[in-house]
């Protein structure tokens, strides 16, 4: 089977492999829709994750059931399926914790792309089948339900995380797909008043869609002077970190008020060290929490993202700006997202033939 590969850091291209292997519990699947994350991009162009050689890339999956091992019980071959980019172990210790993101050790619930090839292949593997995929409604587009497996659980995630006390003040610090995605989330969370940070207009528009009451352009001055001058120099109760270098963190620290959650879901690519302002962290003591998390995967956690979808909660198919048909399509839709056109929000590649 072919699939679109990191050949090495800083290089891509295609590979031919034989189609995986699958346990008892585990499915092989084929995709139907595919989009590339920034994530890929952090992985293949800064070597963020280090060194990998030939492996598939992309994590981001709607599929159909080619094969299912003897012991799955809710999938059968024909069915359309979510497929999270996360897919954690559900046999483990974390799990039981509450950590299903780092089961097997940090960030080990991230498979696709990281530790086996990802989906970017014409068939790939998904374990424990039954627990970590959904059913896709056949109610949902598929340049909708492409965003459910990563940008809406992040971005959900990220304003699960940030604890916004209803009718609560946030800022999103990055409104590319996955700063909306907690936007959107923000405003389901109960926000009352939402900053979106950010210059891309496309972006600028869906923000507005996705309940944004503030648009700040980080181009136009610092970040938190903005924000905390709107504020009447009170600074906000929830800040969100979704784009932007390591040095957001101290827009983010100077952006909370006390008594706030500074949420990230930014993937910080470079670097040995991360900033906290010494002096807009109270020196230590400034009531100012940080929450980190990576996108909860797993069948449950679909199957609510797909009818916040399906009931029309909010529609993530907005932020589909670049739809290709074929599944070759994906190289030209991973390079998209590492140049980020100005009017780019997310790629998404959908696959006629398997459909
Ligand atoms: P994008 O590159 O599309 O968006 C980044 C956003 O950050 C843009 O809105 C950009 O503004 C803005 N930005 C850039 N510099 C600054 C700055 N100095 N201050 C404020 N905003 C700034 O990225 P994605 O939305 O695709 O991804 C965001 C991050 O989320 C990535 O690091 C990605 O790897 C990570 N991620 C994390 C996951 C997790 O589980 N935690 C899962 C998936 C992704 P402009 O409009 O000017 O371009
Ligand atoms: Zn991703």
């Amino acid at each position: 089977m072919k699939g679109f590969a990191m050949k090495k850091i800083g290089e891509v291209g295609w590979v031919e492999k034989d189609k995986p292997d699958y346990g008892p519990y585990d499915a092989l699947v084929k995709p139907i829709a595919l989009a590339p994350c920034t994530s890929d991009i952090h992985t293949v162009w800064a070597g963020a994750i280090g060194e990998r050689t030939d492996m598939i890339l992309g994590h981001e999956a709607l599929g159909v059931i080619a094969e299912v091992g003897s012991e799955v019980k809710d999938f059968k071959p024909g069915d359309k399926v979510i497929v999270p980019a996360i897919t954690p172990d559900w046999y483990s210790d974390a799990v039981q914790r509450g950590f299903s993101s780092q089961t097997g050790g940090p960030l080990s619930g991230w498979k696709f792309s990281n530790f086996k090839d990802g989906v970017f292949g014409e068939y790939f593997h998904v374990n424990v089948a039954d627990w970590n995929l959904a059913h896709l409604p056949e109610e949902i587009p598929l340049e909708a339900a492409v965003m459910i497996p990563d940008m809406l659980t992040t971005g959900f995630m990220g304003a699960e995380n940030a604890k916004i006390p209803m009718g609560g003040s946030v800022a999103v610090l990055g409104i590319g797909p996955v700063g909306l995605s907690a936007v959107a989330g923000a405003q389901l969370q109960g926000a009352g008043r939402i900053f979106a940070v950010g210059t891309r207009p496309n972006c600028v528009d869906v923000a507005k869609k996705y309940g944004a009451t503030d648009i700040i352009s980080y181009k136009d001055g610092n970040t938190a002077d903005q924000i905390v001058e709107a504020t009447d120099g009170e600074g906000v109760d929830a800040v969100i970190v979704a784009g932007g270098n390591s040095n957001i963190l101290i827009d983010a620290v100077n952006t909370a008020r006390a008594g706030s959650v500074i949420s990230n879901i930014n993937y910080f690519g470079e670097g040995d060290t991360l900033p906290i302002p010494r002096v807009g962290w109270g020196f230590g003591m400034a009531d100012k929490d940080f929450a980190t998390g990576l996108c909860p995967g797993g069948r449950v956690r679909m199957e609510n993202l797909a009818d916040i979808v399906k009931y029309g909660r909010m529609d993530p198919g907005l932020m589909a700006t670049h739809v290709f048909h074929g599944f070759e399509k994906i190289e030209e839709a991973l390079l998209l997202m590492k140049d980020k056109p100005r009017d780019l929000i997310k790629p998404v590649v959908i696959i006629d033939e398997n459909l």
